[in-house]
């Protein structure tokens, strides 16, 4: 045995268990006597397979000091003061701040990413090409999905459409949307049929930014989850912030969580980023910006959580910490109760692993991969409570980070 893990609290589960790890994959767990080559005493800490981020854009990540400030603090001031350092940017500058990130977000138990990346005719594929030169230098550290996100439009930007399909055969893993951002809602319709047409020439999933906004006439998610079935696309596609949600009507949001039910969409809330860009117009009360969780919970659809940005000009802190994410997610869907803060988890964990599609390898079981992170609290709830900063983190059955560097 190559590593084993005495006495750990694996979530949602009672007591404590030894955690045997051999070729890189959980050999046995319960009472192991076997001899292991390195031993970890758990001292009944929380155990868990590894965190992941479902939705971060690691192109933009650490650029805020060289922007000037975000007056207004929206996400369209945001995006335009993106413009100039975007047309600066090279392959070399993305791959370095998406590196530091990944290795953040690493030594944080975070083995799993999902990544826009900005695909329009101001960066052209400059943003791609870095993300995917880190994605190659990182491999054997952390997995990534990129995903082609047009962040200008598609229909307001031409020539984007052009470099989507550039950016799949480049090897972008998921096309990416922002149909709100057209300029009306004919356009937006037109935004999603070019999307699915894309994913459907390259056969691949969807992974959309819908309706990031707090206006209640914003109404693409309607959009996407009446063409996902159109396609035959059910489970293939992931909605991200989906504020307006929030903003609708009660009756009308009722119907449109039916259709993502139906659909089968993968929903991602991002609240750090959203509860700072939205409800900027707002005077009292100042509306939270983040979708609808509790309810999309409710109706049983899958939801997860992500870091979305980190010091950029839209949010500008962040620290690639999924368990930071989770305690803000927790607080903004007042999800509070002890078995809400487990949801809280699981959202991070279980649900993000469904909406990356790798829920059959994932999760603490005997035969399936040792990816696992183990932190410096006994709960799901204390580990959300004080995001402890000692962590210990197996990737394929090594120890990659650990408080005490003894790897
Ligand atoms: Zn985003």
């Amino acid at each position: 045995m190559d590593l084993l893990i005495k006495k750990a609290h694996i979530f949602d589960e009672k007591g404590k268990r030894d955690i045997g790890i051999e070729n890189g994959k959980i050999s046995e767990i319960g009472s192991v006597k076997s001899e292991a080559k390195k031993v970890i005493d758990a001292d009944g800490r929380l155990i868990y397979s590894c965190y992941i981020d479902p939705h971060i854009h690691l192109d933009k990540v650490l650029i805020a000091d060289d922007l000037p400030p975000n007056k207004s603090g929206t996400l369209k001031e945001a995006i335009e003061l993106i413009w100039d350092r975007k047309k600066k940017y090279t392959v070399e500058d993305v791959k370095k701040r998406a590196k530091e990130v990944m290795k953040k977000g690493i030594s944080n138990g975070t083995l799993k990413m999902r990544t826009s990346v900005d695909v329009d005719t101001i960066g052209g594929l400059t943003p791609l090409e870095g993300v995917l030169a880190a994605r190659e230098e990182m491999k054997n550290e952390i997995d990534l999905d990129i995903v082609a996100f047009p962040q200008e439009g598609i229909v307001r930007d031409p020539g984007t459409e052009d470099l989507m399909r550039e950016a799949m055969k480049k090897g972008a893993d998921l096309v990416g949307g922002m149909p709100h951002h057209e300029k009306s809602h004919s356009y937006a319709e037109e935004h999603v049929d070019i999307v699915f047409d894309i994913a459907n020439k390259f056969g691949v999933d969807i992974d959309m930014h819908v309706d990031e906004t707090d206006d209640p006439d914003s109404r693409t998610l309607e959009i996407v989850a009446d063409k996902t079935i159109e396609e035959g696309y059910e489970g293939r596609v992931t909605a991200a912030h989906t504020c307006a949600l929030a903003a609708y009507p009660d009756d009308y949001a009722k119907k449109v969580i039916e259709k993502v039910k139906e659909a089968n969409i993968n929903m991602v809330t991002n609240p750090v980023t959203n509860l700072v860009v939205q409800g900027r117009e707002d005077k009292q009360p100042i509306r939270r910006g983040i979708t609808r969780v509790k309810e999309l919970l409710k109706a049983g659809i899958n939801v997860s959580f992500g870091q979305d940005c980190v010091k950029d000009a839209f949010y500008p802190f962040g620290q690639a910490d999924m368990l930071e994410v989770a305690l803000f997610t927790a607080h903004t869907a007042q999800l509070t109760n002890p078995d809400e803060i487990k949801t809280v988890f699981r959202m991070m964990t279980d649900n993000a692993a469904k909406i990356l599609g790798i829920e059959d390898n994932y999760g603490v079981e005997v035969g399936k991969p040792a990816d696992l992170v183990m932190v410096d609290a006994p709960t799901a709830a204390e580990a959300i409570r004080l995001h402890p900063p000692k962590r210990w983190v197996v990737r394929k059955g090594k120890l990659v980070s650990s408080p005490d560097r003894e790897h």
